[in-house]
C-alpha cells in the first residue's frame, strides 16, 4: 500500500492548507468508508447519492485515521486534526493514484472488454505471481473509485499490477487508462452488456479502445481477434503499438484447441511447436480463451511455459462466476453475478459439455441493461437453448418471461416456466429435480439470484 508523509501525499493529490506540524507524519494506505478505516489511513470521505463521507469524520478518527482530504466546500469541523484540502476529493483520490502509479516502476496491465475481465485478470495474476511479485484488483473494482483505490493499495516494489478496467459509457475507460498508464492493454471482446448507454456495438468498441490512450509506443495491444467488428474498429485507427490478437479463427497470434472440456476443468493447447497441453480448473469453453488472452500477456512479459503451467492449475477465482456447489444430492452450476446474451450462451455451452448428469435444468432471471432490444434479445435466447440437452427451462422476472415465450416453441409445455416469486422457483425445482442433476442459475447482478443458489443448497 502507499507510504508517504503528508506533505508529498498534499502535493500529489495537488491538495493545499495542510498545517506545518503535520507534514512528516506518514500516511499507511488509504481507505473511503469510514466503516473500515485501518489505523494508519488517510481517509477519503466521498460525497455520494445517499451518504456524504465528510459526515463521518469522527468515525474514522476513532478508527485510527492519521488524516483526511476534505472537499473545499464542505464546512471544515473544529479538530485539531491533519486535513487536506481539496477541490473534490474523487478527483484527488484519481490524481494520487495517478502520482503514485507514475512514481512506480510496476509493470501495469489493463484488461477491458465486456465479458471475461475478472477471469482473464484472474488467470493473468495467477500466472504472473510464478515469476513476479504479482498485485490485482480485488473482487470487482474496477471503475473511477475502484481503480485508484486498487492502484494505492499496492506496495511499491510491486512488479506486475492487473487491473480490470469497466465502463458503461464513453471517457470511462480514458479515465481510467490515464490514471493506470498500462504497460499492456488486452480487450476481452464487446458484447452487448452496455448498449443502454452506447446504443450500438461500433460504439462500445469505439469506448473499449480509449484505453489505447494510456499506452506509449511498442506497448502490447491484445484483442479478442474473432470479434469482426472490433477487428474492423482496430484495423482503422493507425498505431504504433505491438499488437497481437487472439481467438479461434487462423489469423490470430495465439489460437487455443481444446482437448477437452469437463466439469473438472479446461484442458487445451496453444497451435504453436512449443505450447505444452495446459490444464485449467475453470468452466467452459469461454475460459479457454480468457486463458489465451492470459498466456499471450504473460509470455510477452517472459513467463516461462512451465510457470505458465502452474500459474493456471493455482488460479484463484472470484465467487459467483460460474461456481460449481454440491447441495443436496445434484450439483449447481453459480453463475448469478451477471448476465447478457453472450454470457448466456457461454453458460448454456458450459451445460451441454458437462456428462455423466442425469438431468440439465436451466434457471434463467432477467439480463438487464441490455438497451432498447431487451425484449428481442431475451427471446432469441429461448430460440437458442438446446432441447436435446436441456430437460426443463425456469425463467425468474419480467423479461424472463420472454425466454420462456420462444422456448415453449420447441420444449413440451411442462418443461417450460416463469416464476414471479422465489420461494415457488425454489419449491418447483427441488419438486422436480434428480439426484446427480445439474441445475445453471443465471442473471443479472440486481434480481440477487443467490438467493435462489441458497434457497436449494438449503
Ligand atoms: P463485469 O463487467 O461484471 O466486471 P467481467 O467482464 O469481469 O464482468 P467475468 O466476471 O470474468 O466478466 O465473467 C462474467 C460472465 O461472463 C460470467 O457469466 C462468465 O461465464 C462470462 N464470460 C467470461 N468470459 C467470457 C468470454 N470470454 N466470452 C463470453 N462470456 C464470458
Ligand atoms: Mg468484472
Amino acid at each position: 500500500m502507499i507510504t508517504r508523509n503528508l506533505k508529498e501525499v498534499q502535493k500529489m493529490c495537488g491538495g493545499s492548507g495542510l498545517q506545518e506540524q503535520y507534514e512528516t507524519l506518514m500516511i499507511q494506505g488509504v481507505s473511503t468508508d469510514s466503516r473500515n478505516v485501518n489505523a494508519g489511513q488517510l481517509f477519503i470521505p466521498l460525497v455520494g447519492e445517499n451518504f456524504n463521507g465528510h459526515d463521518f469524520i469522527t468515525m474514522a478518527i476513532g478508527k485510527g485515521a492519521v488524516a483526511s482530504l476534505w472537499n473545499h466546500d464542505e464546512p471544515k469541523p473544529d479538530l485539531d486534526f491533519p486535513f487536506i484540502i481539496v477541490e473534490d476529493t474523487v478527483l484527488a483520490l484519481q490524481q494520487l493514484a495517478r502520482s503514485y502509479r507514475e512514481e512506480l516502476n510496476t509493470k501495469v496491465i489493463g484488461i477491458t472488454g465486456s465479458n471475461g475481465k475478472t477471469s482473464t485478470k484472474d488467470i493473468l495474476a495467477s500466472i504472473l505471481k510464478t515469476q513476479y511479485k504479482t498485485h490485482k484488483t480485488l473482487g470487482n473494482f474496477n471503475n473511477y473509485i475502484g481503480l485508484p483505490l486498487t492502484i494505492l493499495s499496492m506496495d511499491e516494489d510491486t512488479e506486475m499490477a492487473v487491473l480490470e478496467m469497466g465502463m458503461d459509457n464513453f471517457g470511462q475507460i480514458e479515465l481510467l487508462t490515464s490514471i493506470a498508464k498500462p504497460d499492456a492493454a488486452v480487450i476481452t471482446n464487446i458484447g452487448e452488456a452496455h448498449l443502454e448507454g452506447l446504443k450500438t456495438k461500433e460504439n462500445i468498441a469505439k469506448a473499449k479502445l480509449e484505453i489505447l490512450k494510456g499506452l506509449k509506443p511498442n506497448d502490447l495491444f491484445l484483442y479478442y481477434g474473432d470479434d469482426s467488428l472490433l477487428k474492423n474498429e482496430v484495423e482503422h485507427i493507425s498505431m504504433n503499438y505491438q499488437v497481437m490478437t487472439y481467438g479461434t479463427k487462423d489469423y490470430n497470434n495465439y489460437q487455443p484447441e481444446i482437448v477437452f472440456v469437463n466439469e473438472t476443468g479446461d484442458s487445451f493447447f496453444l497451435r504453436e511447436p512449443s505450447s505444452p497441453q495446459f490444464f485449467l480448473p475453470m468452466l467452459g469453453e469461454h475460459q479457454v480463451l480468457n486463458a489465451t488472452a492470459a498466456i499471450a500477456v504473460a509470455r510477452y512479459f517472459g513467463v516461462s511455459y512451465e510457470n505458465i503451467e502452474k500459474g493456471l492449475l493455482n488460479v484463484e477465482k472470484t465467487g459467483m462466476r460460474n461456481e460449481l456447489i454440491k447441495g443436496n444430492g445434484f450439483t449447481i452450476l453459480n453463475d448469478s453475478y451477471k448476465s447478457n446474451p453472450s454470457s448466456v450462451l457461454a453458460a448454456l455451452d458450459t451445460m451441454y459439455s458437462m456428462l455423466g448428469y442425469s438431468q440439465k435444468i436451466v434457471v434463467l432471471g432477467d439480463m438487464l441493461g441490455i438497451g432498447d432490444d431487451e425484449i428481442n434479445m431475451h427471446k432469441d435466447i429461448g430460440l437458442k437453448i438446446n432441447s436435446d440437452k436441456i430437460d426443463y427451462v425456469f425463467t425468474f422476472g419480467d423479461l424472463a418471461k420472454y425466454i420462456a415465450e420462444t422456448a415453449k416453441l420447441r420444449f413440451g409445455k411442462d418443461q417450460i416456466l416463469s416464476f414471479d416469486s422465489k420461494s415457488d422457483l425454489i419449491k418447483k425445482v427441488k419438486e422436480i429435480v434428480k439426484p446427480d442433476a445439474l441445475v445453471l442459475v443465471k442473471a443479472s447482478r440486481p434480481l440477487a439470484m443467490e438467493e435462489v443458489v441458497e434457497g436449494l443448497i438449503n
